[in-house]
């Protein structure tokens, strides 16, 4: 197949691009590089030792659809692209709404124009806001407790309607939990701007000296060791996951709903001594208030998955942390600074991009 992913250089896309390439399909990359890079195309090239082909341009731009779907002939689409900050989805909600629900709208407009109708959709398990009970299951009831979440159940709704009017879709909605760790090669990797957002880019910043030390918010939740515990997903295996669910919406026309995670948990401070253990020193943390919005658990439930997918997390917590360690020791600054609205690779000047990572607040 030939593939169009959105959001394709960004943390997730360049490794899902990794691994399809491996599959043995054509890539198409489309990304307006408001948080990534233009160096993840080469990256991808490199480890993948395949072409891809990479367009810079927006889904919001309907003529710049137009003209992918014009020049490749795409198969499938997986939809990636979106801004993913909880904390900046606040305070530009709007912002929000254009890029992530607007964009999958003029996407998907676009696609069904040139007759693809094949697609996997990025949600979050953020929309489960903070479940009964866990491990959260595909029918634990929606509820979006941020603008970010509500963007993701939006699109999500709206992918069901599609469906609805015209039978011909096959689309794949994959609820991700937390996507962390890096390629093995060490050559692709999650590159954040400013202060990491979340936990393991910022531990591994503390690893190599670049923060003083973590903080970790809060000590008193119902947990093992009384910090908040996740469901941490290597990203190989969750790139892995998409290929899995185009396989399924190719046999089984429909919507399908997938939760992609390993089932098991993690506590903030399991992370960080396993992190620990794989750089060989000691990550200084102080134990501070609860940050805003943050659940005591999240566990995915992974059988529907499993069964229907036949698809399951292989790396465990130790994996990801040698991955990430690897990545983070090899590029201490990620891609390198290109993506700076100043710099000559010349990216938007997306406000966005720099904001989201103004506020360390949960992502995605
Ligand atoms: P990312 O920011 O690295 O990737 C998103 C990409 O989309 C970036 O490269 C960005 O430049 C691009 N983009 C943003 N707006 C665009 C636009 N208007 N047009 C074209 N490209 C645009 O984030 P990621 O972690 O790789 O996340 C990928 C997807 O997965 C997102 O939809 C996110 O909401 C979802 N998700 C991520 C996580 C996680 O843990 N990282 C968890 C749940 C869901
Ligand atoms: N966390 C923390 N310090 C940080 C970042 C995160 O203690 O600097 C905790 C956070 O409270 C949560 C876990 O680590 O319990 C994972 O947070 P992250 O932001 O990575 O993911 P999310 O909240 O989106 O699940």
């Amino acid at each position: 197949m030939r593939v169009l992913l959105t959001g394709g250089t960004g943390y997730i896309g360049s490794h899902t691009a990794v691994e399809l390439l491996a599959a043995g399909h054509d890539v198409v990359l489309l990304d307006n590089l408001a948080n990534s890079s233009a160096r993840a195309v080469s990256a991808i090239r490199k480890v993948s030792g395949r072409e891809v082909s990479f367009i810079r341009g927006d889904i919001r731009d309907g003529n710049s659809l137009d003209g992918v779907f014009q020049t490749h002939a795409v198969d499938a689409v997986i939809h990636l692209a979106a801004l993913k900050a909880v904390g900046e989805s606040v305070a530009k909600p709007d912002a929000y709404n254009d890029t992530n629900v607007t964009g999958s709208r003029r996407l998907v407009e676009r696609m069904a124009a040139h007759g693809v109708t094949t697609l996997v959709f990025s949600s979050t398990a953020a929309v489960y806001g903070d479940p009964a009970s866990t491990p959260i299951t595909e029918a634990c009831p929606a509820s979006p407790q941020s603008p970010y979440a509500r963007t993701k159940r939006e699109v999500e709704e709206l992918l069901r309607d599609l469906h609805r009017a015209d039978p011909r879709w096959r689309i794949s909605i994959l609820r991700y939990f937390n996507a962390v760790g890096a390629h093995p090669s060490g050559q692709l990797g999650e590159d954040p701007r400013g202060v990491p957002d979340n936990l393991l880019p910022y531990i591994a910043q503390v690893a190599a000296g670049r923060r003083e030390r973590l903080d970790v918010f809060g000590d008193g939740y119902p947990t093992r060791d009384g910090t908040g515990v996740r469901d941490y997903l290597h990203v190989v295996d969750l790139a892995r996951g998409h290929l899995a669910a185009l396989d399924y919406i190719r046999r089984s026309p429909g919507v399908a709903l997938h939760n992609l995670g390993t089932g098991r948990g993690h506590t903030v401070l399991e992370v960080l001594h396993a992190f620990e253990a794989v750089c060989e020193r000691t990550i200084p943390y102080r134990i501070t208030a609860r940050r805003p919005g943050d659940v005591a658990v999240s566990c995915a439930d992974v059988s529907r998955a499993r069964e229907e997918l036949g698809w399951t997390a292989t790396h465990d917590l130790q994996k990801i942390c040698e991955d990430l360690w690897l990545w983070q020791s090899s590029h201490p600054d990620g891609y390198g600074d290109d993506h700076s609205p100043t710099s000559t690779l010349g990216v938007s000047g997306n406000d966005s991009a720099s904001s989201q990572r103004a506020k360390r607040m949960p992502s995605s």
